[in-house]
């Protein structure tokens, strides 16, 4: 099998079909339409083995994340995520690794409609490379640089379940129950797509959390030039955090990575409404700050003091 024969067995036809891509894998670059009114939204993420998934992780699995966080991308700019390309390398010719690979790509693309337009396939260290396209109407996208102070800040799930699971899954005491949980938070991030339709109405900035809390949202603080102030008792932490690492809870719900929510900031005069649209749809967000003009990070601790806050996160170099 070489490189061509194994892109026509395992990629070529594991998308669900979209009717806008007018040819996809098979020539030099893939064909799709962008309707009239809508904008393309791009973005690439890498998964690099030993940095970003275990050797030992499943290839299905592998495939799962892949996507996933890129489709987190899309729901952080208010976009909906359409095609997908895969640059795939690898350290051999694994089939079995290779099929369990297309098969957890091909339910994931199947599960937000995504087609997998082309790729490149390459012989290396194990990483994989997707690049997810996605559309927006016209001047809707939701930027990082467009908070305004008194914006109220949000975040869509409790967090720290993912830096949980890279940390302490091994140490004693965790139940296997636990661990399973954990690591299906880990493996099986899930893009929150459903905000997708309130961000782009309400949002005034919005970011994923994929390096941890403080240090995504300082991203749209540095871009929009402001500051934030943050509640301690109202940053949500996932239950088994609490659980397993009391002491240290908010501080993982605040630094650890992999958790794949959006964070995101309302103007006060949209609050009620978005309120009452968030409930209506089933939603929850929880508040955990304001937007300030002053730069930096501010917290507000439980006996009501206000302490400087560096904001850490996960980061490469
Ligand atoms: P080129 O030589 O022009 O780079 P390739 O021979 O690498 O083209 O790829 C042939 C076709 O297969 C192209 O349409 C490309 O987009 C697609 N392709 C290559 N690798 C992958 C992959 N891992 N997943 C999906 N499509 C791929
Ligand atoms: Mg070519």
């Amino acid at each position: 099998m070489n490189e061509f024969s194994l892109i026509d067995e395992f990629f070529k036809t594991i998308s669900p079909g979209r009717k806008d891509v007018v040819f996809g894998i098979g020539d030099d670059a893939a064909c799709v339409t962008v309707p009239c009114g809508m904008e393309l939204l791009v973005s690439t993420d890498t998964l690099v083995a030993g940095v970003h998934f275990l050797s030992e992780w499943s290839g299905y699995d592998v495939a799962c994340k892949s996507l996933m966080v890129n489709i987190s991308d899309m729901a952080a700019m208010a976009a909906t995520p359409t095609w997908a390309t895969l640059a795939l390398t690898l350290p051999k010719l694994d089939k079995k690794w290779l099929a369990a690979f297309a098969e957890g790509l091909k339910d994931s693309l199947a599960q937000y409609h995504i087609d997998l337009i082309g790729g490149d396939t390459t012989q290396g260290p194990l990483s994989i490379t997707i690049t997810i396209m996605g559309l927006a109407p016209v001047g809707k996208a939701v930027r990082r640089k467009t908070a305004q102070p008194g914006d109220l800040i949000f975040v869509t799930g409790e967090l720290g379940g993912a830096a949980l699971a890279v940390h302490y899954l091994k140490q004693p005491g965790i139940t296997e129950k636990a661990q399973e949980v954990l690591m299906d938070k880990l493996l099986h991030p899930k893009p929150r797509v459903e905000w997708c339709e309130l961000i782009r109405k309400y949002a005034s900035a919005a970011i994923d959390i994929s390096d941890g809390l403080s240090v995504d949202l300082s991203h749209i603080c540095k871009a929009s030039s402001v500051g934030a102030l943050l509640k301690y008792s109202d940053i949500p932490v996932h239950p088994l955090v609490r659980h397993y690492r009391k002491e240290k809870a908010v501080d993982l719900a605040l630094t650890g990575g992999d958790d794949y929510e959006l964070c995101f900031t309302v103007g006060p005069e949209q609050s009620n409404c978005f309120f009452r649209d968030t409930h209506e749809l089933g939603l929850q967000a929880y508040p955990i700050g304001v937007i300030e003009k002053e730069p930096g990070m501010r917290l507000i601790l439980s006996d009501n003091s206000c302490v400087a806050y560096q904001p850490k996160g996960y980061s490469h170099f």
